[in-house]
């Protein structure tokens, strides 16, 4: 790579070129009217070992905006099918996105860099290809402070404005483009796809491409695509623990919104939650609440059973014998969930102990948070402060009935005195700022309507270091007040 000429292109592999052609399509990106540069993420780009001058000078601003003749490149369209609320849909795909390929990082790791809202594709549908400014300073935000909570996720490298409007509800709106990243794009939709497309040899080719390039270490295993199958459930396991543990909502766990590398992909209307609410959506489009804040551990064994629909013919030439081998992975994902939630509720909670009284302390923690309906960031974050030395009325405050609090308070420090853990690693679990929705949605508000991005670079200079106390940021810790909250989200794409 040309990590020390300032001025070069480094997007030069396109590896999914090694996959069968059926499962995407050759397809640049389509010009748009004026580019400029909205944000460049330099941290990422450092991370990455990346100079930043390439990306900001005319020529890198126009090859991340479309406006580029990509003969290099050769960019490309992804086909996936996917169970959208538990219904199939067998074409679905980038319709409005296109892999423009993968630089090395600092590591040696390929990294996707892909654009979203660069133009229609062969898997376009009825959409204009495009996305709205507000949609990518969304997924810019909720990206990057996923990636501050230390949680594995798609990153955001860039928003470029396209100078074009886009119609949304009957308006006109700016339109952008959000330069992705990510370690794979590879969904469950896209094994469904390959697997209706051509079978077998399709699933196969995606195995062998996911074990070669992010799975190595099981290349050698006796029975590797059973050992893939295992190993995607244990990321997929820890990846939805971690989001419960910070309060968050995917919101869409459609198959086709779930990465096989266990990163957090593709956020729609996805929600940190303010209040507690065990059985909370926001989603506008989660009529029936499939993807509440609880189900959410249950969705991904129902999507990685669709993914075991496609494993089969790799694991056993004899589908009773496949569907058999397939349970113990799926095994492996429950109890990964469970040790990995119960472990951070008690990290959250600082308690080591496993007493009665600690246990029943743990298992009612939830619940009680909920009933008080109390902020979830909050709850944790005082408990911090409170197991710190701060009073005991920075809980107390949260709780609408003073009685039940002191009497919870009480047993939670008794049981505290006992526990090893240290305050800094109780810090460590909860954190005191996540992306909340009215904050959120006043930054798409400034920007949208009066280019003031002033906001948006606030949260995202804030929310890298979520687990930090500081002055300077609390008010962006604050519950939204009741006109500003945020009860629906939408796709608003
Ligand atoms: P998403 O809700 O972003 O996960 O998208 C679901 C499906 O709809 C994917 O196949 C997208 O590519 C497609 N899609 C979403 N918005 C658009 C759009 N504006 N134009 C074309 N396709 C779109
Ligand atoms: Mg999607």
């Amino acid at each position: 790579m040309n990590k020390n000429d300032n001025l070069s292109n480094p997007i030069q592999h396109q590896v999914y070129h090694a996959l069968p052609d059926d499962v995407y399509s050759d397809v640049p990106p389509v010009r748009v009217e004026q580019p400029s540069l909205l944000a460049l993420n330099h941290d990422l780009l450092s991370q990455y070992g990346l100079a930043s001058s390439w990306f900001e000078s005319a020529e890198g601003i126009n090859f991340l905006a479309g406006n580029h003749d990509y003969a290099e490149q050769h960019p490309i369209a992804m086909g996936y099918a996917g169970h959208q609320f538990g219904h199939y849909s067998p074409q679905l795909g980038d319709g409005r996105a296109h892999m423009l390929g993968q630089f090395k990082d600092a590591n040696g790791q390929l990294i996707d860099v892909q654009l979203k809202g660069s133009g229609r594709t062969p898997y376009s549908r009825g959409g204009d290809g495009r996305a709205t400014r507000g949609a990518v300073i969304r997924e810019y935000l909720i990206s990057e402070a996923m990636a501050g909570l230390g949680i594995p996720t798609t990153r955001t490298l860039a928003m470029i404005s396209t100078g074009d409007q886009v119609m949304r509800d009957y308006q006109m709106v700016p339109g952008a483009i959000q330069v992705r990243t990510a370690t794979s794009h590879i969904r469950v939709g896209s094994f469904q796809y390959a697997y209706a497309k051509l079978g077998e040899s399709g699933v196969k080719a995606l195995a062998d491409f996911l074990i070669e390039h992010h799975f190595s270490d099981i290349a050698e295993s006796d029975n590797k695509y059973l050992a893939l199958f295992e190993a995607i459930c244990v990321r997929q396991a820890n990846l939805i623990a971690q989001w419960m543990l910070v309060g968050f909502i995917h919101g869409v766990m459609n198959t086709d919104n779930m990465s096989l590398v266990g990163e957090t992909i593709d956020f729609g209307p996805c929600a940190f939650m303010d209040e507690f609410k065990t059985n909370k959506v926001f989603s506008s489009i989660d009529r029936e609440s499939r993807y509440a804040w609880d189900q959410q551990a249950n969705i991904g064994y129902w999507n990685l059973q669709r993914l075991a629909e496609t494993f089969l013919p790799l694991l056993d030439s004899d589908s009773d014998k496949a569907v058999e081998k397939v349970q113990a992975p799926l095994t492996t994902y429950i109890n990964t969930f469970q040790h990995a939630f119960e472990q951070g509720l008690k990290r959250k909670l600082g308690v080591t102990v496993s007493t009665p009284d600690a246990e029943d302390l743990v298992n009612h923690a939830l619940p009680m948070v909920a009933a008080e309906g109390m902020d979830f960031t909050q709850f944790f974050d005082a408990l911090t402060r409170v197991a710190q030395g701060s009073p005991n009325s920075d809980v107390l405050a949260l709780f609408s009935n003073q009685e039940k609090g002191e009497q919870w308070l009480n047993s939670w420090q008794e049981i505290r005195e006992h526990s090893t853990e240290t305050v800094s690693a109780m810090r460590t679990a909860n954190p005191t700022l996540v992306a909340r929705n009215h904050q959120v949605e006043q930054a798409i508000q400034d920007a949208t309507e009066r280019d003031d991005f002033a906001l948006f670079h606030r949260l995202n200079e804030a929310l890298k270091t979520p687990y930090t106390v500081s002055e300077e940021n609390q008010d962006l810790q604050a519950a939204p007040a009741p006109n500003e909250r945020v009860l629906r989200t939408f796709c608003g794409t």
